[in-house]
């Protein structure tokens, strides 16, 4: 409340705050696996203000100033005093943070692969393996981290290989469960490619898991998802799990 004077400035945000809204994706149907999900319409951050890091402001001066405050009272809650030195900026830190660790609500699909989408014949399986992933849990908001492993078979469209990272931030920068993250990038790659198959593991540990309740330091959380000829043909199946779970 003390930091709202320089908060005053004429800035749009009932636009950024539409802007998140827009972009959150409820979980999947079963349906949607048939039709991969409606693309969402592209999030215009070019008015958004740049912050002196030089990357994109996320949040409007208000949902700053709203977010500190509730950062503020949570410190509170847990019986810290929000006003001495070291959490004196905490608040303004944990409002940008989040904003940036929840990023992927801006994105979608199409924005992640850009103009990296190709014609082209190939038709054997196109594999990336050991993408960095780092999400958030939605039920604790505690991180869970790991490794993608992505898969598909063109039909006529390949995409730049380091697109597939990128689509797996959009997904991984939102509050995810681990198995709709994993469907959510297969029905992501079905919507830019239509290829004939689809796989993704994604290999992870929860902090959730680790740090609280059970304390299971050691578990790892293996999840799939298989899209047509992945799902179908037990041979392309086959292949793409030894290559998943290979350690050569
Ligand atoms: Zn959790």
């Amino acid at each position: 409340m003390a930091k709202s004077n320089r908060r005053n400035g004429a800035r749009s945000d009932g636009a950024a705050r539409t802007a998140v809204k827009r972009g959150r994706v409820a979980s999947p149907s079963p349906d949607a696996i048939k039709h991969p999900i409606a693309p969402n319409a592209p999030v215009d951050l070019s008015s958004r203000q740049p912050l002196r890091t030089g990357t994109v402001q996320l949040l409007s001066d208000v949902e700053e100033a709203e977010f500190e405050e509730t950062v503020r009272k949570q410190l509170q809650l847990m019986g810290e005093d929000p006003d001495r030195e070291g959490l004196i900026r905490t608040p303004t830190r944990v409002a940008r943070s989040l904003a940036w660790l929840t990023r992927g609500y801006r994105e979608n699909a199409w924005t992640a692969v850009g103009e990296g989408v190709f014609t082209e014949k190939h038709d054997h399986m196109v594999m990336v393996r050991d993408i960095e992933l780092y999400s958030l849990c939605e039920h604790h908001l505690l991180p869970f981290f790991g490794k993608a492993h992505i898969a598909y078979i063109p039909s006529g469209r390949i995409v730049g290989l380091s697109k597939l990272p990128r689509l797996v931030e959009v997904f991984a920068r939102r509050l995810q469960v681990q198995e709709r993250l994993t469907g959510q990038i297969a029905q992501a790659i079905c919507e830019v490619l239509q290829p004939r198959g689809v796989g993704v593991v994604i290999e992870a540990v929860h902090l959730c898991m680790m740090m609280r309740g059970v304390e299971k330091q050691n578990s790892k959380t293996i999840t799939s998802a298989l899209l047509g000829s992945f799902r179908d043909d037990a041979k392309t199946r086959d292949e793409f799990l030894r290559l998943a779970h290979g350690r050569e």
